[in-house]
């Protein structure tokens, strides 16, 4: 089972990707994270990706491509994978076709999470990481007890260069610019499953395993 799964930043994609990953063994390839382990390694690539990522922007589609078929000729995933912040725009949703075709894989299912953008604009920039052990925190949602540290470890929340407020507000602006259009191509392909992402995450994920039947 091969599955794409969509929504804004924010829209709770990992937390629903995990879900998959434990219940049907799936493998979850997040561009978002490749990118974050190449900027951490300072690479070539981390460096390049930083550039846009930090400004809100999306990685251009050649360099996203890329990584993304890297990932996918490695060919381990016995029970399927799934795309997390992959295709993001029509020609990334070309490529992906060419590349299924040419590696012999297919889309099962193409899920989108529908949420309300004012309040993810809260909850995003809310949003706080433990630096040292990773554990997340949300001002409004989930705070620590003691305001920047981590109740688990002790250590230091930061705030990711990716969620500050105006960064988020940008996400969003580009996510709707760049992402409508492909919501919009697998709609008239009748591919796109839409998901009311707007409830809780154990509800959404079982609207999830309603559509995919299994
Ligand atoms: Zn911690």
């Amino acid at each position: 089972m091969n599955i794409i799964l969509m929504g804004p930043p924010g829209a709770g994609k990992g937390t629903q990707a995990e879900k998959l990953v434990s219940k049907y063994g799936l493998v979850q390839i997040s561009t978002g994270d490749m990118f974050r382990k190449e900027m951490k390694e300072d690479s070539k690539l981390g460096v390049i990706a930083k550039f846009f990522i930090q400004y809100g922007h999306l990685v251009p589609d050649d360099i996203t491509i890329d990584i993304v078929r890297e990932r996918l000729s490695k060919n381990d995933f016995p029970n399927g994978f799934i795309l997390d912040g992959f295709p993001r725009t029509v020609v990334q949703a070309r490529s992906l076709e060419s590349l299924c075709k040419e590696l012999g894989f297919k889309i099962d299912a193409i899920i989108n999470l529908d949420v309300d953008f004012d309040k993810l604009i809260k909850r995003l920039s809310g949003r706080r990481v433990c630096r040292e052990c990773g554990a997340t925190y949300n001002l409004e949602f989930k705070p620590s007890k003691k305001p920047g540290i981590c109740d688990i470890c002790g250590g230091e929340l930061y705030q990711r260069i990716d969620e500050s407020e105006d960064a988020v507000k940008i996400r969003l602006q580009t996510y709707t610019r760049q992402t409508r259009p492909l919501i919009d191509y697998y709609t008239m392909k009748g591919q796109l499953i839409n998901i009311n992402g707007d409830q809780s995450m154990d509800d959404v994920f079982k609207d999830i395993e309603k559509c995919l039947g299994v």
